[in-house]
């Protein structure tokens, strides 16, 4: 990559590969990697995301993000001998996508040393996302494959954290996914809650952290290709048809022309925008957080598997399930 300096901007040694435009830095391949290191150590220390006897565990998609955090989670965790580590990925039922992603967390898990465990969609809510969309379950439900997927997995994690003893759940959401998931709120209609990826306790609920929330994804990319960390490329078939898609090609571009404008939205929205704090409530089914008695991924179980049994019930009478009526 062309930076226009010629030597690194932090050690004034080596060639750059990488101009930082939000700050003005260039740095070499190690001194930028070190800085990728010591912002998430310092993002951890700034927010106490972390605690010294935590039993982390770190949802591992087989990404770059999920990849890069694992990387780095473990030197850190290393330091700290009460604390423990567990990588856990969740199989959406894609066909064709996730087993590339699973190889590529399964051999870093095993090059790292840290127990890899894989929860499915079908074992914990009885069928996979590509299943269900072929049953007809989302579009009977209005829903983008991305909404169901997005809260199941959401829900799966929680469930793995629970079975695992996990004290605390470290996601990959990079500065481009928190402000991304925002705007998507306001996109919506609805204020963003509370600041993503920190560490909120509330009764009987397993916290959520992301270290990587002050790496843009470009450094992630970068982190990840410079650690030689082999991760998927290939995206996900459903994800060109996501609201989300819309939102992170505008900031993508947005950003590019105005860098630094990620950290602006982050900071504004979490300091500005954000309404107070409200408690955590746990959902009455499953314990996990709601904002209303039941959370979406409980709402979301009942309404599919009343589609899949109606479904399964009209297919045996004969009826096309383009008959059935909407679900309430
Ligand atoms: Fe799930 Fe959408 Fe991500 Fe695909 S792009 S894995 S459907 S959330």
């Amino acid at each position: 990559m062309e930076t226009g300096t010629r030597s690194c901007d932090v050690c004034g040694e080596a060639q750059p590969v990488y101009r930082q435009v939000y700050s003005g830095v260039s740095f070499c391949a190690p001194c930028f990697k070190k800085s990728v290191e010591k912002r998430v150590r310092k993002t951890i220390s700034r927010y106490s995301l972390l605690r010294e006897d935590d039993r982390i565990l770190v949802a591992v998609s087989g990404g770059k993000d999920s990849l890069s955090l694992l990387k780095i989670l473990a030197r850190i965790e290393r330091e700290y001998p009460r604390a423990s580590l567990v990588a856990v990925s969740i199989d959406e039922g894609i066909p064709g996508y996730r087993e590339e992603a699973l190889r590529h967390a399964a051999d870093m898990c095993r090059r790292l040393g840290v127990e890899h465990r894989v929860y499915t969609f079908e074992e914990l809510f009885g069928v996979g996302l590509t299943e269900a969309m072929s049953r007809g379950v989302l579009s009977r439900l209005g829903l983008g494959a991305c909404s169901l997927c997005g809260v199941w997995r959401r829900k799966a994690i929680s469930l793995a954290a629970r079975e695992l003893k996990a004290t605390v759940v470290a996601t990959a959401h990079t500065l481009d996914d928190i402000v991304q998931t925002y705007i998507m709120d306001i996109l919506r209609g609805e204020y963003p809650k509370a600041p993503l990826g920190l560490r909120r306790e509330g009764a009987g609920i397993i916290p959520r952290v992301a270290p990587l929330r002050l790496v843009p994804e470009e450094e992630v990319v970068l982190y990840a290709y410079l650690s030689r960390i082999p991760f998927q490329e290939i995206p996900c078939p459903n994800a060109q048809n996501s609201q989300r898609e819309l939102v992170r090609t505008f900031l993508a571009q947005f950003e590019s022309k105005y860098p630094g404008s990620l950290f602006a939205a982050l900071k504004t929205i979490e300091s500005k925008i954000m309404p107070r704090e409200e408690a955590l409530t746990p959902c009455q089914l499953c314990g996990e957080p709601a904002s209303k008695t039941i959370c979406r991924a409980c709402e979301l179980e009942g309404q599919v598997s009343f589609v899949l049994s109606e479904t399964a019930r009209l297919v045996g009478a004969n009826v096309g399930v383009d008959d059935v009526q909407g679900v309430d």
